[in-house]
């Protein structure tokens, strides 16, 4: 069969190298100028790897996931860390004993920990905004301090307004631990993003087309299956009105002569500036230079669609999207745009084999 897919990112790319795989005809095009989608990264022109669209860092619990992915990349072992400013202090995030511990005066072992979240949660039933789940995890300090802010200031909504799943992708500890992501599996691929993007897409019965906007083509193309992975309401035209994207603006900087800018790969402002957080990439890469790299991320409601928002009333629109999806023939939508979810990119990478599954013998 012959495919054309739109969009290069994890969906499109890892749909059009099963596809390929299973010998079927592949044409993937993209509106952007480079594959990899908003994972991409590229050296800056001070010779920094950098990612051009935010920070990236993989992580998974599926096994299987690493190991398709480990067929284009070696990887390099890397844990993230976080840390909040609160008043001009830096705290271990997500909000775990040291938190406390640091920002109380107190000593608490893990067991204190655990009675002082019991003391000072406000318990909620049922738990469905991401504001039920922080007030009914940590109560109304931790909540203002770390969370009602910086929510606001990326989404512009407030917590409230957000459905639970927001929220809680961050974790509540009572031990020491202050990775980011507890997954079994985190590393960053060795070469890049990019790299293992052109690697997964160099096979001979798959044809990219880079600068193409789906829209432009759609009309005159003669192929079996579309897989679309671009925002969904864009396919059919806004027909219902148009799904909110957050998007972000990233301003990145290079900083000569410092070596290391700040102590973790990303330093989150709940309370202070317009930017959420900065991240410096040469935590993330482990390359060596005498100069650093740093992007700050800026929330934005209008430019390139990042993330679905995530409320009961957007759910809402997309299930009238998802309806018309269902009964487009010769079409299937796969990916964070397509599907209005809140993916994380092995999240696509299980929803893109998936999706390929019915096509491979
Ligand atoms: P995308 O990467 O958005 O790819 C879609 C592609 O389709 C794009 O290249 C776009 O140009 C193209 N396209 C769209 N519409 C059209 C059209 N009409 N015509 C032609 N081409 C089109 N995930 C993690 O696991 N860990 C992280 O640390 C992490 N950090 C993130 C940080 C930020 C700031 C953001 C925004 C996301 C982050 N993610 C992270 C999520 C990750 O980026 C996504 O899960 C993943 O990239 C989604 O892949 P996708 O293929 O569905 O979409
Ligand atoms: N969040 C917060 N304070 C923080 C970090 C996260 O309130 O310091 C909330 C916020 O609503 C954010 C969500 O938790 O959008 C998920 O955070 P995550 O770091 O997973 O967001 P992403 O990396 O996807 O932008």
């Amino acid at each position: 069969m012959k495919f054309l897919i739109a969009g290069a990112g994890f969906a499109g790319s890892v749909v059009a190298r099963e596809l390929a795989d299973a010998g079927h005809i592949v044409h993937v095009i993209d509106r952007r100028s480079h594959v990899a989608g908003n994972a991409y990264d590229e050296y800056d022109e001070n010779g920094v790897l950098i990612h051009r669209y935010g920070p990236h860092i993989f992580h998974t619990n599926g096994a299987r996931i690493a190991e398709y992915l480990s067929r284009f990349t070696d990887w390099r072992p890397y844990e993230h860390r976080v840390l909040g400013v609160v008043d001009g202090v830096s705290y271990p995030f997500p909000i775990n004993r040291d938190t406390l511990n640091k920002l109380y005066g107190l000593e608490l072992d893990e067991a204190g920990a655990a009675a002082f979240f019991e003391r000072v949660r406000e318990p909620r039933e049922p738990v469905s905004t991401s504001e039920d789940v922080v007030l009914n995890s940590v109560g109304r300090d931790l909540y203002e301090k770390f969370f009602l802010n910086y929510t606001r200031k990326q989404w512009g909504m407030d917590p409230s307004e957000l459905k639970a799943g927001v929220a809680a992708r961050i974790p509540f500890r009572t031990n020491s631990d202050d990775r980011y992501f507890t997954d079994t599996f985190q590393a960053m691929p060795a070469e890049g993003y990019t790299r293992m993007f052109q690697r997964m897409l160099d096979h001979p019965s798959i044809s990219v087309e880079l600068g193409v906007e789906f829209a432009e083509v759609r009309e005159c193309v003669t192929v079996d299956h579309v897989i679309y992975t671009g925002p969904i309401d864009a396919y059919f035209d806004f027909r219902f009105g148009r799904l909110p994207y957050r998007s972000l603006r990233f301003e990145h900087e290079f900083l000569p002569g410092v070596t290391k800018f700040q102590s973790v790969g990303t330093v989150n402002y709940p309370n202070d500036h317009a930017y959420t957080r900065i991240t410096e990439f040469k935590h993330l890469t482990g390359q060596q230079h005498e100069g650093t790299s740093i992007v700050r991320e800026y929330p934005e409601a209008e430019g390139d669609p990042y993330y679905p928002v995530p409320s009961a009333e957007n759910e809402a629109l997309f299930k009238r999207y998802e309806t018309l999806a269902k009964d487009e023939p010769g079409v299937s939508f796969v990916g964070r745009l397509a599907q209005y979810r809140y993916y994380n990119m092995d999240q696509v990478v299980g929803a893109a084999l998936a999706a390929a599954r019915q096509w491979i013998d």
